[in-house]
């Protein structure tokens, strides 16, 4: 039998679609959405027909040296007929032409980084029969055509053939020349001055500059004008920009890109038509209101490109910077009734907020595009806890539509209110992306990545930005744009990566030339600090003070506990003070995975907690050492009793000494006399023993537990600290429970050695309090490959592991955790790793070494307890992995909290459907 012809493409429009939502990864994104528009039975909203030519051709098409499957013409015809009679209209006809689009649509959406062709089938042929179709308005009509002569000759012609002129040699730019050369000898000041005559002058001018510049003729030839089109957007697809947002973003190469066809409407045909963008709720903070903008006779890319300011649509979308501007629902209010009709239409059906692309043609509306819209994250939480409540989606949906990214952004520093209040509002614009940013100006893209590169915070200062612009945008802090509405590709490229952004901005005039801004009569120049509230649009000169108020917000503690509900993971934090467990514990911290005890000394100068470690650390005798430790034993022991009492009932792991001691010897020669008094010693006797705990190669010296094996009197202290300070706490009416935890083991003898020391003490404490039991772990850290090797061992005398995942990775990769910045960024340059295996789990390697440590563990202690404490704990690939791998809680620093948390529940919801599948 023979085999199916594959289907390249798809119809949709006239109540029917061959494609559906569900077919995005072949239709794309916009593909899938315009057939599910058009077609759905709940929805048959007025999409303008046409036709979807499928990411697989693009795959044929990079495969095949740019040539398409035989098939494809015929197919590509055949869609047409379709629309032709759906429309009434023909493709290339005189009397009733047909007009269409051609514009890119990936799996994910990619804002601006791909081409578009509009106006496609304009020809001087064509030309009398769209005047009579535009009720004889033919300055409408040449203007078309003037805007796909320029169109075509820059994206098909110039940018699809392979040309890279110089920076201001480009086809656009020398027609926008000619074209602003007749506007000035016209005395024009807008492109809407020139008249029907200008504009057929215009074209032919265009079409000359074309043929002397391209050595082309400009193609006045429909069907040449669509594959020109279909060639171009599918060649965008490896454009620079395409490929640098693609790297950004984590979208793979080999996806590639739809081509959809469809039908023109046109807003721009006189005050009865317009053009708008929408969203089904606000993407700057979630709340449910319907928040768009729109332009009076205007084309779809007026809006996006944000060249014109537009209007707000309703009053809720108004703000300080458009209010005086007439709505759609004063101007047109039968057409915003029905907007608003499709609006719930769509999200009822999609049951998640939608971005809205919409035409009014001569009073008609027309549904262009609809997508789940992009949103900042404090937005996507809002409107997850929102929609959960009002079951538009279930909680768990809810859970998995907030990246951890976008939660992080809760977490990001807003300005200091008080500093904030103190200043003076030197601009303000609009509110793109939120939270608070100060850094130096820089004005232009290049720039910014360098300067980023020295370290430096910068904030791109643009006019307006591009789709160029994108690494700089992603350098800087913050951006800011003198031009540009709220759907401005600036603003929609920020709201997706969760940064600062004000455009808009009005008053700000910014000179490129001469690297400065003027605002308000102020000049401030390439290198000055600014400040930006990106939640108000607040601009201010200066650096202004930062600060975070996340602790304080209500709707993350609500999502979060949306997240708590499905996790099956624990949370703990990694906190060395009790101030750190006070934080952690607001975040939602269940107990502490690491208190590392020797952070404790760390920047306290010369107090007394740090003079007296090092009396002990360059002790000779046992003597010696021991009158040190009963001297710091009051000073470790307060700092654990406040830790512990701070998780109020919640485990909390101690770790005994773990680095290597002399990076506690004092180097200033001050210090070092005055320890050489203290120790009634001489300064020659005091170099020799400091430099007696000089190693070659520390990391892997005297640390951990052999430090405890070479000195049992310290280990002792501090587990009498720790058992102590619970006892205390026990007769003080709390629950304390911590967990003493052994570093740096590679074998079963050094923890029996170490349990010894702990019964001896346990025993002593319980007599010395009066108690019958107190309720402590004993267990080891697993950041030796030997350790997980012989897990099996350990877990015999340990009741509990802490994967040091920063350590295991060192001695695992032979990779020195502090050298890594030398040859790690080469590796993933080329490939050779894919991620920084110190961020996140090495998988493959590591990975299977924690699996082992895991399996054997379990097999000789069933109740053992499994957690991670190095840093990828706050890593969201890293929590999957210890999810899958079963672990029974991750810990993290306290910033990372809500974000394990978050990573946690959706791990646990993504195993769900795993294992229903
Ligand atoms: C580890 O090695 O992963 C760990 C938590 O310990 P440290 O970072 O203190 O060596
Ligand atoms: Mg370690």
């Amino acid at each position: 039998m023979a085999s199916k012809a594959k289907k390249y493409v798809y119809s949709f429009g006239g109540g029917k679609a061959d494609g559906n939502e569900s077919m995005k990864n072949l239709l794309g994104g916009k593909g899938a959405n315009l057939a599910e528009m058009a077609g759905h039975k709940d929805l048959k909203l007025p999409v303008p027909p046409g036709f979807t030519l499928t990411t697989e051709v693009c795959t044929y098409f990079y495969d095949n040296k740019k040539n398409y499957p035989k098939t494809l013409e015929k197919e590509v015809e055949t869609a047409l007929a379709k629309v032709e009679k759906l429309m009434g209209r023909k493709f290339g006809d005189a009397e009733s032409p047909l007009l269409v689009s051609v514009r890119s649509g990936a799996r994910k959406s990619m804002p601006g980084m791909m081409e578009t062709v509009l106006n496609v089938g304009t020809t001087e042929k064509t030309i009398p029969g769209l005047i009579k179709q535009a009720g004889g308005n033919a300055r409408f009509v040449y203007d078309a055509y003037r805007r796909l002569i320029m169109m075509y000759s820059d994206v098909v012609m110039e940018k699809a053939a392979g040309i890279e002129p110089a920076d201001d040699m480009g086809i656009r730019k020398q027609l926008e020349r000619i074209m602003d050369k007749m506007k000035k000898e016209k005395g024009y000041s807008s492109d809407t001055d020139l008249k029907t005559e200008d504009l057929k002058t215009l074209c032919s001018q265009f079409k000359a500059k074309i043929k002397e510049v391209l050595g082309k003729e400009f193609p006045d030839e429909p069907r040449k004008q669509l594959w020109g089109g279909i060639g171009a957007v599918f060649s965008s697809w490896n454009g620079k920009r395409a490929i640098s947002y693609r790297r950004i973003e984590g979208i793979p190469d080999e996806w590639g890109t739809a081509v959809n066809v469809q039908t023109m409407v046109f807003g721009n045909l006189g005050n009865d038509s317009a053009t708008g963008v929408a969203f089904s709720r606000n993407p700057g903070n979630g709340e449910n209101g319907f928040y768009g903008e729109y332009l009076i006779n205007a084309q779809g890319e007026d809006v996006v490109a944000g060249i014109r300011t537009p209007s707000p649509i309703n009053q809720y979308s108004q703000s300080e910077h458009n209010k005086g501007l007439t709505t759609l629902e004063q101007g047109m209010p039968v057409i915003y009734k029905e907007l608003v009709g499709f609006r719930n239409r769509l999200e009822k059906h999609y049951r998640d907020m939608q971005d809205i692309e919409f035409t009014i043609e001569k009073g008609r509306l027309f549904m262009l595009q609809c997508r789940v819209g992009k949103r900042n994250g404090p937005a996507a939480v809002r409107m997850a806890v929102d929609m959960a409540k009002e079951k538009l989606c279930t909680k768990a949906e809810a859970v998995m539509r907030v990246t951890p990214a976008q939660l992080d952004e809760l977490l990001h520093p807003v300005i200091n209110p008080k500093a904030e209040m103190a200043s003076k509002v030197l601009a303000k614009g609009l509110p793109a992306g939120p939270g608070g940013a100060n850094g130096q100006i820089v004005f232009t893209a290049h720039d910014a990545v360098e300067w980023k590169k020295q370290n430096k915070k910068v904030i791109l200062v643009r006019e307006e930005t591009n789709p160029e612009d994108v690494e700089g945008m992603r350098a800087a802090e913050a951006i800011l744009t003198a031009r540009g509405g709220m759907t401005s590709h600036a603003a929609l490229v920020a709201r997706g990566w969760g940064k600062c952004c004000i455009v808009g901005c009005g008053n700000l005039h910014v000179d490129l030339a001469k690297k400065e801004i003027t605002v308000s009569g102020q000049v401030l120049k390439e290198g000055d600090w600014i400040t930006l509230n990106g939640t108000k649009g607040n601009v201010y000169a200066g650096k202004l003070e930062m600060m975070d108020a996340s602790s304080e917000n209500k709707l993350l503690n609500d999502f979060l506990s949306m997240c708590n509900t499905f996790r099956k993971l624990g949370i703990r934090t990694n906190a060395d003070t009790p101030a750190d467990a006070q934080n952690a514990r607001q975040f939602g911290a269940e107990g502490i995975g690491l208190f590392r005890t020797e952070h404790m000394f760390y920047g306290k100068g010369s107090d007394a907690p740090l003079f007296i470690l090092r009396k002990m650390i360059v002790s000779k005798t046992v003597e010696e050492r021991q009158k040190a430790l009963d001297e710091l034993f009051p000073y470790v022991k307060k700092d654990i009793k406040a830790t512990i009492a701070a998780m109020d009932g919640y485990p909390v792991v101690i770790r005994l000494l773990d680095p290597p001691l002399h990076e506690f010897v004092p180097r200033e020669q001050a210090k070092l006399e005055q320890l050489a008094k203290d120790l009634n010693i001489s300064m020659e006797e005091l170099s020799k023993r400091a430099e007696g705990l000089h190693e070659s190669n520390p990391m892997m010296g005297h640390r951990g537990v052999r430090l405890g094996v070479t000195y049992p009197e310290v280990s002792a202290m501090q587990i009498r600290a720790i058992l102590e300070s619970a006892a205390e706490l026990l007769k003080e009416g709390q629950k304390p429970y911590p967990e003493i935890m052994i570093p740096v083991v590679c074998d079963k003898k050094e923890l029996e050695d170490q349990l010894a020391i702990a019964r001896k003490i346990y025993a002593d404490v319980l007599s010395k309090y009066g108690l019958k039991q107190i309720k402590h772990l004993f267990g080891t850290m697993i950041e030796i490959p030997r350790a997980a090797l012989v897990a099996d061992k350990l877990a015999e005398v340990a009741a509990f592991f802490s994967f040091g995942t920063n350590d295991l990775t060192q001695m695992s990769f032979g990779f020195s955790r502090d050298d890594i910045g030398g040859f790690v960024p080469d590796y993933i340059k080329k490939g050779i790793l894919q991620d920084d295996p110190f961020q996140t789990v090495d998988q493959t390697g590591v990975g299977e070494l924690i699996k082992i440590g895991i399996e054997r563990g379990r097999k000789t202690n069933k109740n053992l307890e499994v957690g991670i404490c190095g840093e990828h704990g706050g890593d969201p690939r890293s929590v999957e992995f210890c999810h899958k791998v079963g672990m029974n809680y991750v810990s993290c620093s306290p910033f990372r909290v809500p974000i394990a948390n978050l990573a946690a529940a959706q791990a646990a919801l993504k195993d769900k459907v795993s294992k229903k599948k």
